[in-house]
């Protein structure tokens, strides 16, 4: 029997250019980004102009975390303690998190077979908040045209969280770009690392005042290049709380380079995910989500759905393939594990129920793809989960 015995959590080393730059900004002593010296730009203001140039948005802001970048762009949007905001029932805990930590409350809105947030039932619920936080879960794009009609026509301001799509695109717009604000992360396990971080586009220029004075500016707003004219913070400067979440200027020299890098590392990823798709398509039980067209997705994650299996298969399933090297993540799992909760499991925010939701999540596999993986580690991974998959079908035709 195969075995595969790689590391799911491995990532790539940072670029040599992103470990020199670093290195000179340790030199210079010079971390904060406002420390600067006459004439000088900081790596941060760099990255902030990079960033806003490679997603087309008129202005960009770095932080402290994907997280924090959320929960700034519901402040800036307006959201107040008590206030309802619309987000996905499937995708990470520091979503729900960021809606949670200013007082407001989740609308969880169901999720289809294809792993996207579900439009029905979006439309359905679009009267009940002011705000959609969506996710962009596993790097999986709804339909966005819709979404943006549908949220345009019901006066919902969406704010994207593109943890998993930095760099991918829907009808050719970069992810982020349809949104009032996009919000994305540059922590190690997203598709630029800098072990922390976050970054945040819009073209709305009282919302990027807003967030910059968030952020913790102080009155040294003028010191960024992608944000407002000062005049824009005039009016803002002085009702706008500092609730400090900076990106320092080490992380973003380290960015810097694996920004310039981005596109490259996004073939690789799909390179890896059409080996997992071309090995397991066809394998009877197993579901592949539908990629439409107008999806330009950057696969660093894939999934599959057994879907209607017997909790117990799933879990034995799971067991088997971690026997053979290969680590998997189980959404239906009762328990949280690792990285991987549910909507139901998130006791602070009440549900109602979610039936969709619950019976795709309860066979949902997930698993990292690694750029550190090489195609001939992801073919051998998608042969290692067909034969458990068939293994299965088998068992189950003998019991029956
Ligand atoms: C990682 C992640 C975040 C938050 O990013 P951090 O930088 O870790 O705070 C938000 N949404 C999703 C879907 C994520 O996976």
């Amino acid at each position: 029997m195969e075995r595969f015995d790689g590391t799911f959590t491995q990532q790539e080393p940072i670029p040599e250019a992103g470990i020199e730059a670093a290195l000179e900004v340790m030199r210079s002593g010079r971390l904060h980004r406002y420390n600067t010296v006459p004439g000088e730009v900081g790596e941060v203001a760099l990255l902030e102009e990079d960033f806003a140039a490679i997603t087309g948005a008129r202005y960009c802001l770095a932080v402290a975390s994907g997280g924090y970048a959320m929960t700034t762009a519901m402040r800036a949007c307006g959201v107040k303690p008590g206030d309802p905001v619309l987000t996905n029932a499937f995708t990470l805990a520091p979503v729900p998190g960021a809606i949670a930590s200013l007082g407001a409350v989740p609308v969880f809105v169901e999720v289809t077979e294809d792993m996207v947030i579900d439009l029905d039932d979006l439309a359905a619920k679009a009267g009940r908040a002011k705000v959609l936080l969506l996710s962009h879960m596993r790097g999986h794009i709804c339909d966005m045209d819709r979404l943006m009609a549908l949220c345009d026509a019901a006066g919902i301001t969406v704010i994207e969280d593109c943890a998993h799509t930095m760099g991918a695109s829907w009808n050719g717009v970069p992810s982020g770009r349809y949104g009032a604000v996009g919000c994305y992360s540059t922590q190690t396990y997203k598709h630029i690392n800098s072990g922390e971080g976050g970054l945040i586009v819009s073209d709305d220029e009282v919302l990027m005042a807003r967030m910059i004075l968030l952020s913790g500016s102080y009155m040294l707003y003028a010191r960024h290049k992608a944000a407002p004219p000062p005049e824009v913070f005039e009016g803002l400067r002085l009702e706008t709380p500092n609730i400090s979440g900076r990106m320092d200027n080490l992380r973003a020299a380290i960015l810097r380079p694996q920004l310039a890098l981005l596109e490259g590392q996004a073939q690789r990823w799909n390179a890896r995910y059409k080996v997992m798709e071309d090995g397991l398509r066809g394998v009877p039980g197993l579901g592949l989500p539908h990629r439409p067209e107008k999806e330009g997705y950057v696969a660093s994650s894939f999934q599959f759905l057994l879907t209607d299996w017997a909790e117990d298969d799933v879990r034995a399933f799971v067991e088997r393939c971690a026997a053979r090297g290969v680590e998997l993540k189980w959404f239906g799992a009762p328990e949280p594990a690792g990285f991987t909760s549910r909507y139901d499991h998130w006791r602070y925010a009440a549900a109602e129920p979610m039936p969709q939701t619950d019976r795709i999540l309860a066979g949902l596999i997930d698993m990292r793809l690694p750029l550190t993986f090489s195609e001939e580690d992801c073919a051998l991974i998608a042969r290692i989960l067909r034969e458990e998959v068939l293994a299965t079908n088998s068992g189950k035709e003998a019991a029956e």
